[in-house]
C-alpha cells in the first residue's frame, strides 16, 4: 500500500450502538468505512456523521449469517470502497433465558450472529488481508464469556469468539494480519436498555446499580470500546495479536 492510499475497514452492526461509534473512530483515523446492518436503510445515520466530517463510508445491509449475503457485500465492498483490510465483528444480539426455558431457536439465533457471523466475514476478507500482507481483525467478546447467569447461549457464543480470535492470529500472522478482541463489561447501548425493559426497571436506575458494581462507578459508553478497537485496528499495533482485552472499569473476576 502507497503512503497515500486509505485503508478500508468493515464494522459490521454498525447502524448503531458500539458499532456506531466505531465506525465514526475509524473513520476520524482516516480509514473509508462500510457500515454493515441487517437493514441498508438504517446504516444511514452513521453513514451521514462520518460523511459529514470529511470521510468516505457506504452503507450496506447484509445479515452476517448469511454465506451468499456476507460474499456479496465483501465483493461490493472491495469494488466501492477498496479492498478491506480491517475488519471489526460487532454485529450482536441477545436472546436470554434461563437454560430450561431456552429455546433452541434462542440458542441457534445467537450462535449464528455471533459466532457463524464472525466466520463468514473473516473468511471473506481475508484474502483481501492477504493479498495486501496486512490485516487487522477484532472480534467483540464480552464479559459474559467468563459465565453469566440468563445466558447460556450468549456466554457461549461470546467465549468462541475468542477461541476463533486466537486461531485466526495464528493461522493469519504470516500474511501480515492481527486478530483480537475485546470484551466490554456493560456499556450503555439498546441492547443493555433492552435489557433493563426485560427485567422490569427504568435504564437509568438499571444503568445507576450496574454502576456500583464497577471499579470506576460508571457504566461504560460506546466511545470506550471504540477506543480499544481504534488501537488494535492501527499500523501501530502489529505486533500485539490474539488478546483478549476486556474493558470494563476494573478487573473481572
Ligand atoms: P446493539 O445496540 O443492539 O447493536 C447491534 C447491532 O447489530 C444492531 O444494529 C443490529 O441490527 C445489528 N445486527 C444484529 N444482527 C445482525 C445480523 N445478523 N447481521 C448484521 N447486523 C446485525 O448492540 P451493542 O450494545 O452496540 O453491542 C455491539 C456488540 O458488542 C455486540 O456483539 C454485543 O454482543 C457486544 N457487547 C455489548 C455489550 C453492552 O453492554 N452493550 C457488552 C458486551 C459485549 P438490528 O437493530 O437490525 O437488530
Amino acid at each position: 500500500m502507497s503512503t497515500t492510499e486509505q485503508r478500508v475497514a468493515v464494522v459490521t452492526g454498525a447502524a448503531r450502538g458500539i458499532g456506531a461509534a466505531t465506525a465514526v473512530r475509524l473513520a476520524a483515523e482516516g480509514r473509508a468505512v462500510a457500515v454493515i446492518d441487517l437493514d441498508e436503510a438504517a446504516c444511514k445515520d452513521t453513514v451521514e456523521q462520518i460523511t459529514a466530517a470529511g470521510g468516505r463510508a457506504l452503507a450496506v445491509g447484509c445479515d452476517v449469517s448469511d454465506e451468499a449475503q456476507v460474499q456479496a457485500a465483501i465483493d461490493r465492498i472491495a469494488a466501492e470502497l477498496g479492498a478491506p483490510t480491517i475488519l471489526v465483528n460487532n454485529a450482536g444480539v441477545l436472546r436470554d433465558n434461563l437454560l430450561f426455558k431456552m429455546s433452541a431457536s434462542d440458542w441457534d439465533t445467537v450462535m449464528n450472529v455471533h459466532l457463524r457471523g464472525a466466520f463468514l466475514m473473516s473468511r471473506a476478507v481475508q484474502k483481501h488481508m492477504v493479498d495486501a500482507k496486512f490485516g487487522r481483525i477484532v472480534n467483540l467478546s464480552s464479559s459474559s464469556a467468563l459465565g453469566n447467569r440468563g445466558q447460556v447461549n450468549y456466554a457461549a457464543a461470546k467465549a468462541g469468539l475468542q477461541g476463533l480470535t486466537k486461531t485466526l492470529a495464528k493461522e493469519l500472522g504470516k500474511f501480515g494480519v492481527t486478530a483480537n478482541s475485546v470484551a466490554p463489561g456493560f456499556i450503555a447501548t439498546d441492547m443493555t436498555a433492552a435489557t433493563a425493559e426485560r427485567v422490569g426497571m427504568g435504564f437509568d436506575d438499571f444503568q445507576a446499580a450496574a454502576a456500583t458494581q464497577i471499579p470506576v462507578q460508571r457504566v461504560g459508553t460506546p466511545d470506550d470500546i471504540a477506543n480499544a478497537i481504534a488501537f488494535f485496528t492501527g499500523d501501530a499495533a502489529g505486533f500485539v495479536s490474539g488478546q483478549v482485552l476486556y474493558v470494563a472499569g476494573g478487573p473481572l473476576n
